[in-house]
This record gives C-alpha cells, sequence and structure tokens, in this order.
C-alpha cells in the first residue's frame, strides 16, 4: 500500500504512561500520575451524575449538532449558537482546522516548543510548518508576524502554552492580532483559560466581532475534569465556523460529553475551588523551586516547567521507580526539565519531596 509520504515517518502521539502499566512493570501500590495536566478531583459530581444518566441508551446515535450543549456554551460566553463548532476534545478542532486550511501549498506558522498537535496535524496535510523559538519561554508574537506570508493559512497561539505554561497578555496579543492578515486564520488555544490567574490576560471572546479570522479553542478535558469523554469545541465569526464544519464527522461528541459539560459549566462554585487550589499548588511548587535554587517558567496553567539541570528522562526514570510519573522534558523541546501537572495537596508534596531526593541523587552520581 502507498500511503501519503508524510504519514510513513510520522509516529503515533506518545501520551503520559498509564498508571496500571507502571503498577505492573514496577510492582508499586501507589502511583502517582502528574504527567498528563488531568484535574486531580476530577470533574464536579453533578457532572458525573449527568453522564451516568444520559448512558442509558447507548443503541441511539447522539445529537451531531450537540444543540443541548451548545446552547449552554453559547449563552455562557455571551456568543451566537452558529459561533461554535464542538469535536472529541480541541484536539478534533486543531484536525478539523488543518483539514479544512492547509495543503502541500501553504504554510502554517507556530511556536517551538508549543502543543504538538498543530505540527503533528499540518504534517499529515503536507504543509510547509515555520517554527519560531519561544523567548524565555513566551511565543515570540513579532517573530511568528514576520514568517506570515502570501500562503500563510493558520498561526496558533498556545494562551497559556504548553509545555511552558507562559502566557501572552492582551496588549502584546492585539497589537498582533491587527496585524496579521485578514485572510490568515489566528487560533487561539485556551485549553488552561480556567485555571490563568493574570489579569491582563486577553479576553479574546470579546475581539471575535471583529476579528472574523479569529478563532479560540477551549475544553472540557482541564479544569473541567472530562478529558475521558472527549469534548471540546472552537468559538469563531458564523462564517469560520461555516467553512469549518464540513469537515466535522456527523457524531463526533457523545451524548454523555454533551450532558456532563452541561453540568460541569453550570457548577460554577467547583471550578472556582479547582482554580484555587491550584492556584494553592502552584505556589507551592514554586517556592520549592526558589528553595532549591531550581529555574521554573512562571505558570498560568496546572502545570509547571520545571529546569533541573539534569536530562528530563533521567528524572522522569527516578521519579517514576519512585512512584511518580511526570513529563520529561526531552520529549517536549526542553531536554534538562520536567513537566509536573499539580495535583492535589499530598500528591504534590509527595513529589517535591522525591523531587528533590532524585535531584540530589543524580548530584551524588555526578560528583562520584
Ligand atoms: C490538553 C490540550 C488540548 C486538547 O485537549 P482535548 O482533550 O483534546 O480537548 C489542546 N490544547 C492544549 C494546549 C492542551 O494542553
Amino acid at each position: 500500500m502507498k500511503a501519503k509520504k508524510q504519514v510513513l515517518g510520522l509516529t503515533p502521539y506518545k501520551p503520559g504512561k498509564p498508571i496500571q502499566e507502571v503498577k505492573e512493570e514496577l510492582g508499586l501500590d501507589e502511583i502517582i500520575k502528574l504527567a498528563s495536566n488531568e484535574n486531580p478531583f476530577g470533574p464536579s459530581p453533578k457532572a458525573k451524575e449527568a453522564m451516568v444518566a444520559a448512558s442509558s441508551s447507548p443503541e441511539i446515535y447522539p445529537d451531531g449538532y450537540a444543540a443541548r450543549v451548545r446552547e449552554a456554551v453559547a449563552k455562557e460566553l455571551g456568543v451566537e449558537k452558529e459561533q461554535l463548532i464542538f469535536g472529541a476534545g480541541s484536539d478534533e478542532v486543531i484536525l478539523m482546522l488543518c483539514r479544512t486550511f492547509l495543503t502541500p501549498e501553504t504554510n502554517t506558522v507556530m511556536a517551538a516548543p508549543t502543543f504538538s498537535q498543530y505540527k503533528h496535524n499540518a504534517i499529515v496535510e503536507g504543509t510547509e510548518i515555520r517554527e519560531v523559538p519561544l523567548t524565555d519561554g513566551v511565543h515570540d508574537l513579532d517573530a511568528m508576524l514576520k514568517e506570515i506570508d502570501e500562503e500563510t493559512r493558520i498561526v496558533w497561539v498556545c494562551n497559556p502554552n504548553n509545555p511552558s505554561g507562559t502566557y501572552n497578555n492582551e496588549e502584546d496579543f492585539l497589537r498582533f492580532l491587527k496585524q496579521v492578515p485578514k485572510d490568515v486564520l489566528v487560533v487561539s488555544d485556551e485549553a488552561y483559560i480556567e485555571y490563568v490567574t493574570a489579569e491582563d490576560y486577553p479576553n479574546t471572546i470579546e475581539l471575535l466581532d471583529d476579528y472574523p479570522n479569529l478563532m479560540v479553542l477551549r475544553t472540557f478535558s482541564k479544569a473541567y475534569g472530562l478529558a475521558a469523554l472527549r469534548i471540546g469545541f472552537g468559538v469563531a465569526s458564523r462564517e469560520l465556523i461555516r467553512t469549518v464544519d464540513p469537515v466535522r464527522p456527523p457524531f463526533n461528541t457523545t451524548v454523555m460529553a454533551h450532558e456532563a459539560a452541561i453540568a460541569a459549566l453550570q457548577d460554577k462554585d467547583y471550578v472556582r475551588e479547582c482554580h484555587e487550589k491550584n492556584k494553592q499548588g502552584l505556589k507551592e511548587f514554586t517556592a520549592f523551586c526558589k528553595e532549591e535554587g531550581l529555574y521554573y517558567y512562571p505558570s498560568q496553567a496546572n502545570f509547571l516547567l520545571i529546569n533541573t539541570g539534569i536530562s528530563g528522562d533521567v528524572v522522569f526514570d527516578s521519579m517514576l521507580k519512585k512512584g511518580f510519573i511526570l513529563r520529561s522534558g526531552e520529549a517536549l523541546g526542553f531536554p534538562n526539565c520536567v513537566r509536573i501537572t499539580v495535583g492535589d495537596q499530598e500528591q504534590n508534596r509527595k513529589c517535591m519531596k522525591a523531587l528533590k531526593e532524585t535531584i540530589e541523587e543524580a548530584k551524588t552520581v555526578a560528583e562520584r
């Protein structure tokens, strides 16, 4: 068989190591997974109830238009229902955007390192990829602007950026957006917006009326704790949504996901609580880094990228033996870093203790 040549060299997405696998491999009883930026507290109990209640007729196709969750999200954001597109996670919206806009004749501009799926999907479409290095872990929007030309179709801004956790503020984002040609799609991927504390973080929803070339991506996988249900969405002008919608698979989101998402959205207290606990957890992690003299990237998300000065793979392996699954920076473009998802307080404290031991052990080995 003859697959597209760009697909032949491509490897499938490598997820965080599953807990069960690690337990079996190492014979450990307790594993703490702080690798995939999932919500350590899970979803609102109301979302779980709604999910179970919605699971009674699995023989029936879901509403492909996702009308009920569409209405709830539109109301929540103050946009029209026609300004939304739902996907099996925002990952699928990223895929749909690439399918809609990218061809081998075009190019796409993104930061490096950033969320892997922009590049991955662009490769599948055979598009030229223009990567612009982060400056101190932050998107260099001015440099990204310079990469845009006649053939550019999509520019990706991951805000806050995964894996660095850093953000671009309102002033910088707006200055950038004003200069991007009106026929180039700007994607603002806001997977972690519920965790953001910075007051100058851009309000992109307000900009949609003035920028028909802007698409905002959100997800229920992170702060809403519904990663397993696979639901995320894009918000944009009606025109842009109309352009992308024909590419969407007909029944791409499930009724369990729709109903859980509606309930999760309504339980504002729960999300606020998760935001607060995350803020506290980040504070403890950053205090730890300062105490240990470790550089970290200031995070607006639910994870922290820490430079230990040691190979991320070495720290990963050592932490794994102690029962922690982290994300090595090696595969994320930060070889001497580890990315740690903020867990609950007990998990965080255990993790810091183990990380301190790991670093001390590595130093002892290096001195010998
Ligand atoms: C997790 C994540 C997503 C995708 O999450 P879904 O589960 O597919 O909704 C998108 N963008 C970034 C930056 C992420 O970290």
